[in-house]
């Protein structure tokens, strides 16, 4: 069984296998919860019933869905525009926001030299062509991973970087940059061709208030280098749908995406953003997001209080855990999977980490129980 897994790990490069990949090669194998995977299960299901209530009373719009042409990639454009209070022109509507990192590194960083916080979200570094120098800035372990606005600002001038990737809160470990420092951060970087900032995570991290101004999308008419990117996978549990979007002034937004794309949000991703910038589903969503966000604290505490494993500090709804009982992240990652059908990431592949790191994800209340629970057995032997 090892040894498919570590066939199948091998194939899927730096990601994981997917639950679907998992069920194709081990049938036989309960898996109970799926932890690796980082998203907010109840906003999955509010989206179900959602989608139940409205297509079980209308039969004839799912076939809709499956039979038309969904609306043009610019289409949607205007929509989310008007939600986050920016001009069209401002907004890259993607398939996923791996789809627009893509196309970042296509079409707008094509040379020079990008400094990157360290361990990250593998496709900053994957997707950049040979033109590019990659410089890494190892967050320090010593400082538990977190971000620290003068190394990033000495990494800058050392590495002489054009180009500078923040994710906040940060995958793998959820190190997160408060408004105010990052303001200062990027006030100071003014001269860079490009700032990625990826919220992709943002919403386990941000206050109420702060979500519902969308300030951070606003910055871009102060810093034409600034390019969000924003993933709907996590924050609303649809990994599957594919949707995201990238914002950032009209220039680069044009460089970006200099042909459209027409239709590449399909027509149950066009049905999720109508959802998105409804006020109504805003709202019911938010309750959602609170309930889970509640869920991530407890579980933080029952995280820590384990034996034997560092819980590093983090704003995301997943924890970089280290072990410290002597065995191995494979040890623990193993038989979390095959014997309590627990499915964690192990971080070896993950660049900037010395130790043995697990990636923990915060799921609903049951699961979160199974989860600490085989936790506690793994570790007490
Ligand atoms: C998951 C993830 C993405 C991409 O998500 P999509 O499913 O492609 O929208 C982007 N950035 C970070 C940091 C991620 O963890």
């Amino acid at each position: 069984m090892i040894e498919l897994y570590r066939e199948l790990k091998q194939k899927t490069g730096s990601h994981s296998p997917s639950l679907f990949e998992l069920k194709r090669n081990f049938p036989d194998l309960q898996i109970e919860v799926d932890a690796c995977f980082l998203s907010n299960p109840y906003a999955t299901e509010l989206f179900l019933s959602e989608l139940d209530r409205d297509l079980t009373l209308n039969k004839k719009k799912i076939r809709d869905i499956l039979e038309f042409y969904p609306s043009q990639n610019q289409t949607l454009a205007i929509q989310i525009a008007k939600f986050a209070g920016v001009t069209e022109n401002n907004v890259f509507v993607c398939n996923g926001a791996t789809e627009g990192i893509k196309a970042i590194f296509d079409n707008l960083i094509t040379k020079g030299t990008l400094l990157l916080p360290i361990p990250t979200f593998s496709p900053y570094y994957e997707f950049a062509s040979s033109e590019i120098k990659v410089s890494h800035l190892n967050l320090n372990k010593e400082e538990n991973y977190l971000f620290n606005t003068n190394s990033i600002l000495e990494a800058v001038q050392n590495s002489q970087a054009n180009h500078l990737c923040l994710i906040s809160p940060n995958n793998p470990n959820g190190t997160f940059l408060p408004y105010p420092d990052l303001i200062s951060l990027i006030s100071k970087l003014t001269h860079l061709d490009t700032i990625i900032l990826d919220e992709s995570f943002s919403h386990f991290a941000l206050k109420d208030d702060e979500l519902d101004q969308n300030i951070y999308y606003k910055l871009i008419h102060d810093f034409p280098n600034l390019v969000i990117v924003k993933s709907m996978s996590k924050d609303f549990g649809i990994a599957g749908i594919r949707a995201g979007y990238l914002i950032s002034s009209e220039k680069n937004i044009e460089l970006i995406n200099p042909k459209n794309f027409l239709w590449n949000i399909n027509g149950f991703g066009e049905y999720f953003f109508d959802l998105y910038l409804n006020p109504e589903f805003q709202k019911l969503y938010r309750k959602e997001r609170l309930r889970y966000n509640n869920e991530l604290q407890k579980f933080s505490t029952e995280l820590s209080q384990l034996e034997g494993i560092k819980v590093y500090p983090g704003n995301a709804n997943f924890f970089l855990v280290e072990i410290l009982n002597g065995k191995t992240a494979d040890d623990i990652f193993f038989e979390l999977l095959f014997h309590h059908g627990v499915y964690v990431r192990t971080c070896y592949d993950k660049i900037g980490l010395s130790g043995e790191f697990l990636r923990i994800a915060c799921r609903s209340e049951v699961e979160n129980e199974l989860i600490i629970r085989a936790l506690q057995k793994v570790l007490s032997h």
